[in-house]
């Protein structure tokens, strides 16, 4: 057929029709691409939850409040990610997609000779427990309510190399993937899907400000390690990853860690 290639975005819109879904980290970089991805595929709700109450509450208005809320939820405290587990099922009857990607990373350059061991309790705080407590409160949340949901954690590169620094910060994705793989196992009898989603490089506020640069030198920073020429890896490529493994297209598919890196892992 003329003009046809095999897989174009534009051709599935409905991927999401009817489901709800949370998106932690919601207001920036990852988070929101994929909150606008979820939206453009006929998404019922979507619940953008961050500690950046003006840019979260931006993104819920210009998509529109009748299928995009924003709730301020700081995933280092687990009652907060109870009450925005449990009110989005009180205002939206359900829960079926949790894509847990609040998480910082560590800006100190330490290597484990000089391992800043309060910049760790941070980074663990935010990456791993606090990511711990939002696969907790969503899987509870959709085994009360017997709903077959996907849980979608924000891994890294990082998740499954050494690091020439960053210690705190390879270690913290290693624990996602840990907690991912556990979680899949233990949940599967419920029909509930855990995944991981591990990219490489992408500019975004986060990479921007560890750097010191703007977002196009980021690219460049980037792409020159990946094997993959003539594109450059954005935050809308790894939101593709993360709605693939959130709408049934991926309904057998649990326990994987999804990297999404241009060839960056295998060629360095
Ligand atoms: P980002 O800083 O642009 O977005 C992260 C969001 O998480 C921010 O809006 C921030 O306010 C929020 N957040 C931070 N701490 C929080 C907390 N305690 N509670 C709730 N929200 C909190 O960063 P990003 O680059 O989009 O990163 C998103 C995820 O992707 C992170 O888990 C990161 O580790 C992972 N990741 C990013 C890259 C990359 O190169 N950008 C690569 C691999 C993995």
């Amino acid at each position: 057929m003329a003009g046809s290639t095999i897989c174009n975005n534009n051709n599935h819109k409905n991927k999401l029709k009817d489901k709800v879904a949370i998106v932690t980290g919601g207001a920036s970089g990852i988070g929101e691409a994929t909150v606008r991805l979820f939206a453009d595929n006929g998404i019922r709700m979507i619940v953008i939850s961050d500690i950046q109450d003006q840019l979260g509450q931006q993104v819920a208005n210009s998509i529109g409040l009748h299928r995009c809320n924003y709730i301020h939820c700081d995933v280092t405290d687990e009652e907060q990610v109870k009450a925005l587990v449990e009110s989005t099922v009180r205002d939206h009857g359900q829960l079926d997609i949790m894509f847990s990607n609040a998480g910082i990373i560590s800006s100190s350059d330490q290597t484990v000779l000089d391992l800043d061991l309060s910049a760790f309790d941070r980074v663990f705080a935010v990456n791993v427990r606090g990511m711990a407590a939002c696969v907790k409160q969503a899987a509870r949340a959709m085994v009360e309510g017997g709903v077959k949901g996907s849980i979608v954690c924000a891994g890294s590169v990082a998740a499954s190399l050494g690091g020439k620094r960053r210690t705190d910060y390879h270690m913290s994705k290693h624990a996602v993937l840990g907690l991912v793989r556990s979680a899949s196992v233990q949940l599967g009898s419920y029909g509930i899907r855990v995944n991981c989603v591990s990219p490489y490089g992408v500019a975004t506020p986060a990479t921007c400000k560890l750097y010191d640069i703007g977002m196009e030198d980021v690219e460049k920073l980037y792409e020159q390690h990946m094997s993959l020429k003539g594109d450059v890896l954005r935050a809308r490529h790894v939101a593709d990853a993360v709605l693939f493994l959130a709408c049934s297209e991926s309904e057998l598919i649990t326990g994987h860690d999804l990297v999404v890196d241009g060839g960056y892992k295998l060629s360095n």
